[in-house]
């Protein structure tokens, strides 16, 4: 386990570099990242290189005993580069060309920016890749911030025709793929398909499927490009640092092609940006929610189920949320230990000294803008007198995540409060509340290492995912399927009857759903328990299922809420409603006592995890936790945590 920190060398004069690199190794720091962003200093004008400096900070970094992650500089093009080429920049949604005067101005599929992309990726790699110094690689910086993975530019639209063209051959394929028969939006030729934006109304959710799909593609094939041309010229792990709650481009896909996994916490801003209730935003004020943060963490375990770095990690303010209130004294040791005990080797910190001007000159660092150490130091350094080497993750527990499924759901949300992201904490958040690791994984993944696994929308179903799932449940698997499961096919039209191919799986068939307005609840009966729902109901009909619940709405004939089906030696439970954590445990307790997994009922703000080696409780809240548990007793002062080794 190892600290680290980005620093940009080239915004501080040279006299600072080399007491920086000894005050970092002083705090404990052994990885330094580099580069992202310099490419107008790496080469001012085009084809005139100036890496003399950059040779100069490594060398001082790797002098002071620090390793380096050097990264690819193309998350920037500089002006030069913009005005050299008319197919760079991209198209926003609304037609208009992005302006060059911030980053991620460049359109994945522009020929003439893979090119250079190709050409300065390779001078990195001949220069550095061997270097003694660096140890590790980073390919351009957070793919698809500010809405950039979605590019509406002619190389895009050209490129689609292309992808499509691959994908199904024949038009008429594509023509009864997306229902292109309804409006009369049948097409005779490839070349005729525009990409969805600027239509009257909202385009074929179908189209907009694939358009999604193709997008996270070019930005998967972007990322190839670079990662095969580091490979060609260094050993040296390849990594890329993505986003928290970002959906936009297939992340498992994206995983494949790199070594590490790497991703950039803000907490805070995080927090702010969330649609969680406003007493919850205030209690959490100072730290974020330990939930809405883990989830992430582990996600990105799950991408390649191996731990991960946090490539980008709050040290104070940042400067991108509606509002940016300081962490809490305590926070950043608090937040880096919760990323160690979800998985984290690496913790590194952004950035090194706060920028004196720009866009992120309210943005804090370990260092205030006059070099100075700032709060965040002391807390570092302590956290790098507490780590040990660490194991694996261990958990009984899997919750599916899918990009596709996201992206379906979002494109035709048909309540207004739906959110994928949401019901996926919603799950997390109760299965986190008893005390329980969390794998995150695909689920099309193995799953026989989980004794349970939570599917919340397995929206996009076909036969290959449906046997895949049984096999799992008659092996003993306990599956549990949230609302809008079995609707849609891959192409993103609907089974004729829900929930096509997991009908046998579930026990049933949805006759209706219905989908409330923000604020209205209503209610179901398990026994003689009255319990609330709100957003989504799918009114499920028992074929062979056992009903568990059924809602109380006239209107709704009498539907189950809830229904269990056993298979072989498991079984597979239905919550055809969305509800609050507090009601799914409710239904997931009872699952997890006969699956003999040791639950625990914790605080709010406490939480635990562990890895092989050494096992945490953490305290998010503003005071003083007494937990007197089953196993724990114990108490933690606001913002503390306590480990225990094993
Ligand atoms: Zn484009």
């Amino acid at each position: 386990m190892k600290l680290g920190v980005c620093y940009y060398p080239e915004h501080w004069p040279e006299e600072t570099w080399k007491p920086d690199a000894k005050r970092m190794k002083d705090i404990g720091i052994h990885w330094v990242r580099v580069a992202e962003f310099a490419w107008s200093r790496l080469e001012p004008q085009d084809g005139k290189l100036n890496f003399d400096w950059l040779d100069r900070s490594v060398d001082t970094l790797g002098e002071a005993g620090l390793s380096v992650v050097m990264c690819t500089p193309t998350a920037t093009p500089p002006k030069w580069l913009i005005d050299k080429y008319d197919d760079v920049l991209q198209v926003d949604v609304q037609g208009r060309p992005r302006k060059f005067g911030s980053r991620r101005h460049y359109c994945y599929n522009s020929a003439s920016y893979r090119e250079e992309t190709r050409r300065i990726t390779s001078v990195m790699a001949e220069r550095y890749g061997k270097h003694e110094a660096v140890a590790a690689w980073q390919t351009d910086n957070e793919y698809g911030c500010h809405d950039t993975v979605r590019c509406y530019c002619p190389n895009c639209e050209r490129e689609f025709r292309v992808w499509l063209e691959q994908k199904y051959g024949a038009i008429a394929a594509l023509n009864e793929a997306w229902w292109n028969v309804f409006w009369s939006m049948e097409y005779n030729d490839f070349s005729q398909i525009d990409l969805p934006n600027l239509t009257t109304t909202e385009a074929n959710p179908s189209h907009s499927l694939d358009f999604y799909r193709f997008a996270s593609d070019s930005v998967i094939s972007y990322n190839q490009l670079q990662c095969k041309l580091i490979r060609e010229k260094s050993s040296y792990p390849v990594s890329h640092n993505v986003m928290l709650y970002f959906g936009d481009f297939d992340h498992f896909k994206f995983a494949k092609d790199l070594d590490i996994i790497t991703w950039d916490n803000y907490p805070l801003g995080m927090l702010e940006q969330s649609p969680l209730p406003a007493e919850v935003k205030a209690h959490f004020l100072r730290t974020g929610h330990p939930d809405l943060i883990s989830l992430i963490h582990d996600l990105y375990y799950g991408l390649k189920d191996q731990p991960f770095w946090v490539m980008e990690q709050q040290p104070g303010q940042v400067n991108w949320a509606p509002s940016n209130p300081i962490p809490a004294k305590g926070a950043v040791r608090l937040w880096s230990h919760q990323a160690f005990g979800h998985g984290a080797d690496v913790v590194s910190y952004f950035r090194w000294r706060a920028a004196n001007g720009a866009q992120e000159l309210m943005h804090a660092g370990l260092n205030k803008h006059d070099g100075t150490p700032d709060r965040a130091t002391t807390e570092a350094r302590q956290v790098a007198n507490e780590l040990r080497m660490l194991g694996k993750k261990q958990t009984e527990v899997a919750l599916l995540f899918d990009y596709e499924n996201l992206w379906a759901t979002e494109l035709q949300k048909h309540a207004q409060g739906w959110s994928y992201w949401g019901l996926m904490f919603s799950y997390y958040h109760a299965l986190r509340s008893l005390g329980l690791d969390v794998a995150i994984v695909h689920p099309r993944s193995d799953l026989s290492p989980y004794k349970l696994a939570v599917a919340p929308a397995l929206h996009l179903v076909d036969e290959a995912l449906a046997k895949h799932l049984e096999s799992y449940v008659n092996q003993g698997g306990q599956l549990v399927i949230g609302p809008r499961s079995g609707f849609k096919t891959l192409s993103n039209v609907v089974q004729e009857l829900a929930p096509g191919p997991l009908q046998n799986l579930m026990g049933l068939t949805v006759s209706h759903v219905d989908a409330l307005r923000p604020g209205i609840s209503d209610t179901i009966l398990k026994g003689d328990e009255t319990l609330s729902y709100s957003t989504w109901a799918d009114l499920l009909r028992p074929t062979t299922a056992e009903v568990l619940a059924s809602y109380t709405n006239p209107a709704y004939e009498g539907a189950a809420a809830v229904c269990q089906q056993a298979h072989g030696k498991g079984r597979c439970l239905t919550i055809g409603m969305w509800t609050e954590p507090e009601v799914l445990k409710v239904f997931l307790k009872p699952v997890l006592q006969s699956l003999t997994i040791a639950i625990q009922d914790l605080p709010e703000g406490v939480r635990l995890a562990s890895r092989e080696g050494r096992s945490y409780i953490y305290n998010f809240n503003p005071h003083e936790v007494k937990l007197e548990l089953q196993d724990i007793k114990t108490t933690l002062n606001a913002f503390d945590l306590k480990f225990k080794d094993q």
